[in-house]
């Protein structure tokens, strides 16, 4: 019941088996870090910053940015938060950015492309992170990574924030795995990046050549696709491969069914919607990991994701 899953809220997440799994929020301002904690959140996953640059003639000051990243830590105590780096692109209404009107923007320059293609920006807001963070670990993610190359800059542009700044405290710097390209190559990006993090939303979209934003086609747009989970599979392995941590912070991992394939791949951290973490964390502590690498076991051999779903069900004993 709910009220049961409120009292295990403030628990620390734990598989019926015993192994810790961190359920954290996806979190898009300060309001929302506040009631992700009030709901047992033991840290983000993924910070959207996109709510800082929008709807502005100029981009926020770092100064901006880094009081709202500092709130958004603090909110969390000594629990790890991840900021995602803007993830915007021709879609979405930048003025101060000059993008050119593009006729398939989820194609086009979004994301890390924009980074890269505005290097002050990106640098600014990574001084803004790390201003922000203050003495404790930074956690800075980087949206739709699709080649070694990206994440190389972007490595490169962080190492020379950190020498301008002089900053001493730890960072950690990861890639969101939203592109069947960088599930592929996960072990490579895992050579270099501190963890990644599978946004499903997106990976799904792009591996099934589906609009996220079409309503049509929202029915089709299951992460239980055997085509996504086998992505997914690949990328734990990479992270598996080099001693990398594998989070997933995309919406899947608040749909119990997705969750329990997700932690028998490999996962050990799932960031969903504030709302559903009371209910996720009860879930996964009435499973143990037996049952998840059974449950990753089906789905990955499920000719579909409706057939993965009807499997997935009668294994858990949960009926969708
Ligand atoms: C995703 O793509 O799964 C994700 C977490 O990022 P967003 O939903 O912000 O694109
Ligand atoms: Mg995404």
């Amino acid at each position: 019941s709910y009220c049961a899953a409120l009292a295990t809220a403030q628990r620390e997440a734990r598989l019926a088996s015993g192994e810790r799994i961190e359920v954290f929020a996806n979190i898009g301002s300060v309001a929302d870090a506040e009631e992700a904690v009030r709901l047992g959140a033991e840290g983000s996953g993924l910070v959207r910053t996109e709510f800082l640059f929008l709807d502005r003639a100029e981009p926020p000051s770092e100064a901006e940015q880094a009081e709202i990243y500092a709130a958004i830590i603090e909110s969390f105590g000594d629990r790890p938060v991840s900021i995602r780096t803007l993830d915007i692109g021709a879609d979405k209404p930048a003025p101060y950015l000059p993008l050119a009107k593009e006729d398939n923007p989820a194609l086009g320059v979004r994301g890390i492309r924009v980074g890269l293609r505005y290097p002050e920006l990106l640098a600014g807001q990574m001084r803004a992170i790390l201003r922000g963070a203050g003495g404790r670990t930074a956690h800075i993610m980087a949206p739709m990574v699709s080649s070694a190359g990206e994440f190389a800059q972007l490595r490169a542009m962080l190492d020379r924030v950190l020498a301008e700044t002089g900053h001493a405290a730890p960072v950690r710097l990861g890639a969101m795995v939203e592109t069947p390209a960088s599930a592929l190559i996960a072990g490579t990006l895992a050579r270099e990046a501190d963890f990644l993090s599978v946004g499903t939303n997106d990976l799904t979209q792009y591996t099934l050549a589906a609009d996220r934003t079409n309503s049509d086609l929202a029915r089709d747009l299951d992460a239980l696709h055997p085509a996504v989970t086998r992505l997914v599979g690949i990328a734990a392995e990479g992270c598996r491969a080099h001693g990398r941590m594998l989070g997933i912070c995309g919406g899947a991992a608040g749909d119990p069914l997705a969750a329990a394939v997700l932690v028998g791949l490999g996962a050990r951290e799932l960031s969903v919607s504030a709302a559903r973490v009371p209910e996720i964390k009860q879930w996964l502590s009435a499973l143990t990991l037996e049952q998840c690498r059974a449950a990753a076991e089906a789905a990955l051999a499920a000719a579909s994701a409706e057939e993965a779903r009807g499997e997935l069900g009668r294994l858990l004993g949960r009926a969708e």
